[in-house]
């Protein structure tokens, strides 16, 4: 068993955290949809985020359905990443990694949900629209000079 985290309470301690799980989770996806090795290293510092980012089930009531929802600590910075090892696990247990794409423009990951599977930015009216625009000045200045 690993080391259990140890950070001290302070703040930015915290967000150091935060940051490393961050780039731990893109590196561990961008691997697998790419196909490459997954480093260990990687795997080890999810599972210590994990560990750190406890959630509790509970029963929760809505006009007379019950239904089970994750409730975590709303004060603590680092219990935020609960709601994203959920999201981890569903999409590893449902094999949707061959959905997850890596943004052509600013690298951020998206859920590829076109029919053709051929989306290549993470929103269109963003890194699309800077893409399209550069591309647009690339071509008018060769037309210009060419
Ligand atoms: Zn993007």
């Amino acid at each position: 068993m690993d080391a259990e985290v140890n950070f001290s309470s302070h703040p930015s301690h915290k967000l150091q955290f935060i940051r490393d799980q961050r780039k731990s989770l893109h590196d561990v996806i961008v691997s697998l949809i790419k196909g490459q090795n997954i480093e260990a290293e990687s795997i080890k510092e999810i599972n210590r985020g994990i560990r750190s980012a406890t959630g509790i089930l509970q029963v929760k009531e809505d006009s007379g359905a019950l239904s089970m929802e994750w409730s975590f600590d709303q004060e603590d910075p680092v219990a935020f990443l609960h709601p994203i090892y959920q999201s981890l696990e569903k999409l590893l247990s449902n094999g949707a990694g061959n959905r997850i794409k890596e943004c052509g423009e600013c690298r951020w990951l998206f859920w590829e949900q076109t029919k053709s599977n051929t989306r290549k930015w993470c929103d269109m009216r963003y890194c699309g629209s800077r893409k399209k625009a550069r591309e647009y000045y690339r071509r008018k200045r060769e037309s210009e000079t060419g």
